[in-house]
């Protein structure tokens, strides 16, 4: 009786090497999975970056190239508005030109303006000046 209890013993010792084994196994997988898990995380951040820099790129590129079409229509505008002569009596477009930065309108706003304008109109005043016909010829 007393050697069947020896006996009973010897399925316990295996169950403690097992554990071990089974510890020494997990350790490598676990880092090699961090690792994995790494550098997955890794690559999806540059693919991010990649992916976030090329759109940052395009919206930056398409934004110029409005910004760049917007100065030109502006551009344009200006050289339209400047191109236009303004009454210099009350501000429509003009019709008439008199001279240098002189428009109107129509005449009423011309001779509206004449008891003004005829000091300083470089239509007459070049003529009395002789600016371009010289007086001795
Ligand atoms: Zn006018
Ligand atoms: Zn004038």
């Amino acid at each position: 009786m007393s050697n069947s209890n020896t006996n009973g013993s010897k399925p316990n010792t295996t169950e403690p090497i097992m554990l071990d084994n089974l510890k020494i196994d997990t350790e490598p997988k676990k880092t090699h999975l961090l690792e994995d898990i790494k550098i997955a995380y890794e690559q999806l951040f540059r693919e991010i970056k990649y992916n976030t820099d090329l759109t940052i790129r395009e919206i930056l590129n398409e934004s110029n190239l409005k910004i760049m079409k917007m100065q030109h229509e502006y551009e344009q505008k200006i050289k339209e508005v400047k191109l236009k002569q303004w009454c210099i009596n009350c501000g429509k477009e003009a019709v008439y030109y008199c001279c240098k930065n002189t428009s109107y309108c129509n005449e009423t706003c011309q001779h509206q303006h004449w008891s003004k304008h005829f000091k300083t109109c470089l239509r007459i005043n070049s003529r009395n000046d002789g600016e371009f016909d010289d007086p001795m010829d």
